[in-house]
């Protein structure tokens, strides 16, 4: 008998949010975002799920895109950090990776290595304007050196990558100005566009450009919840286990390590075979939901999240016994509520699921 903690991963649903991500952009081409192993939903998997369809993948570095190639998958593929050394640079050349140049550190790297390999193919790029966020990318007015400096190289410049900060506030006027900004600098460098993430791709139709960038959304979480999407998404994740322990207290009992939950009546507690070593969040306080099956509703998490367990009041589910099934988060606990319990995002807790969970998938 297997431990039950178990993630089931819907590759037909990833395949169903990448052709709405295309929806809500029909003139635009995708680059699907599986950086951190799609999230933790699986690269490999993911990517030869969304093989026949995608137009790109993006990924965060050279090891997650080398991964990609060795499965054999042969869209383009984006790096989008771009190279750190120049050791990548034979590589990228090699298995045609295209890097977002983001600094000048890039620059001289490809001005010293790049001609010691003209007998392969050309290096793509994107382009990568810091029109606002201030992590990666030159800043407008350093924009067109650096385009001039790499177009004196044997490059060939894909078109202009920025990134938006605050694109899931949907009344956040700083997502406008940041494609103001990146628009114009796209019309006088005369190239192609790509910006939006997921939240834009969703909520901020104008800066949909020529090229989106869908991440979180394909995996089924929306990462503008409190407001309507113009697609409906399908959950790409559920995180299952059972009950392993079911156990009658009376008042006044401590649960868990620490005692931070103590029964006010006799009670009903379940143990559930999930824990912060699977992935689950240990700061996920008492009362983040967990949904029974046999109830067809949630049940309260009380205490401490431990390593390998936690635990749930039972006291509304008089039949509840050892074996029977519980979710995490999936199709009936969006996993938003349980991010929001929890003080964290979506994002967080799917690339956090950990390698001991094992995934199951579903075509
Ligand atoms: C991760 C990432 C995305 C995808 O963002 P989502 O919010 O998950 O859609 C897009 N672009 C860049 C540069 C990223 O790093």
């Amino acid at each position: 008998m297997a431990r039950p903690a178990q993630a089931h991963i819907y590759l037909d649903a990833i395949l169903a949010n990448y052709r709405a991500a295309k929806a809500c952009a029909p003139q635009a081409r995708a680059i699907a975002i599986i950086k951190a192993n799609a999230y933790g939903h699986g690269a490999v998997a993911v990517a030869h799920a969304l093989a026949e369809e995608a137009d790109a993948f993006g990924v965060a570095c050279i090891e997650e895109a080398l991964e990609l190639r060795a499965a054999g998958i042969r869209q383009p593929i984006c790096l989008l950090e771009g190279f750190f050394s120049a050791e990548e640079i034979p590589l990228m050349l090699q298995y045609e990776f295209i890097p977002a140049i983001h600094h000048a550190a890039q620059l001289a790297l490809l001005a010293q290595y790049l001609p010691l390999n003209t007998q392969t193919n050309q290096l793509k790029v994107w382009l990568k304007l810091d029109s606002g966020m201030h992590r990666l990318g030159f800043a407008p007015e350093d924009l067109t050196e650096a385009y001039q400096n790499l177009r004196a190289l044997p490059v060939q410049v894909l078109g202009l990558m920025t990134h938006f900060a605050r694109a899931d506030e949907i009344t956040c006027p700083y997502t406008q100005t940041q494609w103001q900004r990146t628009q114009q600098w796209a019309q006088s460098l005369k190239l192609a566009l790509c910006c939006a993430n997921s939240p834009a791709t969703l909520a901020w139709p104008s800066t949909h450009a020529d090229w989106i960038r869908p991440g979180i959304m394909l995996y089924g979480a929306t990462p503008i919840p409190e407001a309507q999407t113009p697609v409906r998404l399908r959950v790409g994740m559920r995180l299952s286990s059972q009950l392993i322990s079911v156990r009658d207290l009376a008042a006044g009992e401590g649960v868990g390590y620490g005692h931070t939950f103590v029964t006010t009546q006799p009670s009903r507690i379940g143990v559930v075979a999930m824990g912060y070593a699977d992935g689950y969040p240990r700061h996920a306080p008492s009362g983040t939901p967990v949904y029974l099956e046999k109830l067809g509703a949630c049940v309260p998490l009380i205490g401490r999240v431990s390593m390998d367990m936690l635990t749930v009041d039972l006291s509304t589910c008089a039949q509840a016994q050892v074996g029977d099934a519980v979710e995490l988060w999936g199709q009936h606990l969006p996993i938003n509520q349980v991010a929001k319990a929890a003080q964290s995002i979506a994002y967080e807790l799917l690339t956090k699921v950990t390698a001991r969970v094992p995934r199951y998938y579903h075509y």
